[in-house]
């Protein structure tokens, strides 16, 4: 690949991801272009950009998902590359492609690259010839339920089938036995179908008590791979990730070498290009399996910034532009931990229903250690059509403990009016008592019967709250009894409201 400066980028999403990535334009002094749909007229990131263009009408594949118009609108703008960001058309190769015909830079890997880690059963294929460890499962796509069942039985159950293209923790179900596996392989065929398109399942051995370790890979076009050390991202959700940290409580420096090799070895085996994620499982006896490479830069890539110091954007713009990594593995240092929790705009007291609304005002935290990578602004509105990420908020600590308990004071500061968040569960996680061990496994919120405990904690809060509010009346009331009984009871009411005030909060 040979050298070519970019002096200009669309960036082809929205939310905090677009925000992050203007940001890091505007270090570079690169001309950052936004594209907005009808329900982003005023969003942050179009507000920041130096250029916005209006995309379509709010749904997704009328805007940010519509490939045509967005390489329409990059060559009306006249820019030299497009940002993915994450989610939307980050992990779609026909849109790296499409960019590349137009002779326009993909800040991702190429789209050869994505096409087989998009597709998790072959990439396991080229992983296993490369010598990565796997999950042992079936050995290609299983065609119908007859041969399902003689994987699953060889396998052991219980099993999960998973869909080939499936992401976000979509297209994963469980079966225990063989009567669950044959009700769930129409059902996991007909939604794989509806959502990616192909039905492709393939089989996997289900693993109990483990933990999900990734770690950031980066690789250059001249043949040069690194990795950025583990993410642990275990306390998890219906397979999706709620809370990140790096170092990983159980993972030493020999197991990260041997770890890290192998993931810088599965990148080169694709050849990968830029940024991406290899996720492992790792179970009880600390055997690792590399489940699939997320070819974009992840969500909780700010994580890996904090005990690096590294700003992978900016990276990612060096590579693309045909750079060479400006560092050795060696050279490279772990400092302190950091953890991020994903605020998402769903009520955890009500099953993660989406809550969606004007927020007429919030409260953002800082402090030591605290970084906040957000779209919210006072009298913004989280829209239904998108992801219920609102906020990232990371914690940063010379140790683990450290950052949780910046995390807990960040936490309990942050306050986003009009909607609910996942925050009343991270301030449970922050002090739950194996959270603070380090005691993590992918069923943590069941095993430790982490939503029961959210309960409690908020009625306890409810209950303080009660008391406080009896206490302010009392001494309200003796207040008003000692002022009168002074004689000076119209003064004393002057005082009143901000008495109440203080007393209240
Ligand atoms: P990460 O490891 O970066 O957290 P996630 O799997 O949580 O990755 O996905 C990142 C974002 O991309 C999320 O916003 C998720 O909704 C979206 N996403 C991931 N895969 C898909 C997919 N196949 N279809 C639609 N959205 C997806
Ligand atoms: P996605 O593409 O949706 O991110 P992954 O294959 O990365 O799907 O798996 C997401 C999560 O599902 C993992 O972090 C883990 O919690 C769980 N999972 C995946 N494979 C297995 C497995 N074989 N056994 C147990 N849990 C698994
Ligand atoms: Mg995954």
């Amino acid at each position: 690949m040979k050298m070519s400066k970019i002096s200009s980028i669309l960036i082809a999403n929205r939310g905090e991801i677009a925000l992050r990535v203007v940001r890091a334009c505007k270090e570079l002094g690169i001309k950052s272009v936004a594209i907005y749909s009808d329900e982003d007229v005023r969003a942050v990131h179009v507000k920041r950009a130096d250029e916005a263009f209006h995309i379509g009408p709010a749904a997704p594949a009328e805007s940010y998902l519509n490939m045509n118009k967005i390489i329409e609108t990059a060559k009306a703008a006249g820019v030299d590359a497009i940002h993915p960001g994450y989610g939307f058309l980050s992990e779609n190769e026909n849109f790296a492609s499409l960019c590349e015909k137009s002779g326009i830079i993909f800040i991702g890997p190429t789209s050869k690259a994505m096409e087989i880690t998009g597709d998790k059963m072959k990439c396991k294929e080229v992983m296993k010839r490369a010598k990565v460890p796997t999950v042992p499962g079936s050995d290609g796509i299983v065609e119908d339920v007859e041969k399902a069942a003689d994987i699953a039985h060889r396998a052991g159950y219980p099993v999960l089938l998973k869909s080939a293209f499936g992401g976000g923790g979509r297209g994963i179900r469980l079966a225990k036995d063989e009567k669950q596996l044959r009700q769930e392989f129409e059902m996991a065929s007909a939604e794989s179908r509806a959502a990616f398109g192909k039905a492709a399942l393939f089989v996997e051995k289900y693993l109990v008590k483990i933990r999900h370790i990734e770690f950031q890979l980066i690789r250059d076009s001249h043949g040069n791979g690194r990795h950025l050390f583990e993410r642990e991202c275990s306390i998890q959700r219906r397979h999706q990730k709620l809370i990140e940290i790096s170092p990983s409580p159980v993972v030493d420096q020999k197991t990260r070498e041997r770890v890290g090799e192998i993931a810088v070895r599965a990148a080169a085996a694709v050849d990968y290009l830029n940024a991406g994620t290899a996720e492992f499982l790792r179970d009880d006896e600390g055997n690792f399996y590399f489940i699939e490479i997320n070819s974009r830069l992840q969500v909780e890539h700010p994580v890996t910034e904090l005990v690096t110091g590294l700003d992978l954007v900016k990276l990612q713009i060096a590579i693309a532009q045909g750079e060479e990594i400006p560092f050795n593995q060696q050279d490279l240092r772990m400092n302190g931990c950091a953890m991020e929790c994903r605020i998402n705009a769903e009520d955890p007291f009500y099953d993660f229903a989406p809550s969606v609304g004007p927020v007429p005002s919030c409260n953002i935290p800082y402090g030591p250690g605290i970084r906040v990578d957000t779209y919210l602004y006072p009298g913004c509105t989280v829209s239904g059509y998108y992801d219920s990420l609102v906020a990232k908020l990371l914690a940063w600590g010379r140790n683990f403990d450290e950052a949780r308990r910046r995390m807990k004071n960040a936490l309990d500061e942050f306050q986003i009016e009009g909607i609910n968040t996942t925050i009343p569960l991270y301030r449970t996680i922050m002090d739950e008592p194996n959270f603070v061990k380090g005691e993590l496994s992918t069923d943590y919120l069941e095993r430790y019967r982490v939503m029961d405990r959210m309960r409690e904690d908020a009625k306890e809060e409810a209950k303080k709250k009660a008391s406080a509010a009896v206490a302010a009346v009392l001494l309200q009331s003796e207040l008003v009894k000692k002022a009168k009984a002074k004689g000076a009871g119209a003064a004393m009411q002057q005082k009143q409201p901000s008495r109440w005030k203080h007393v209240l909060r």
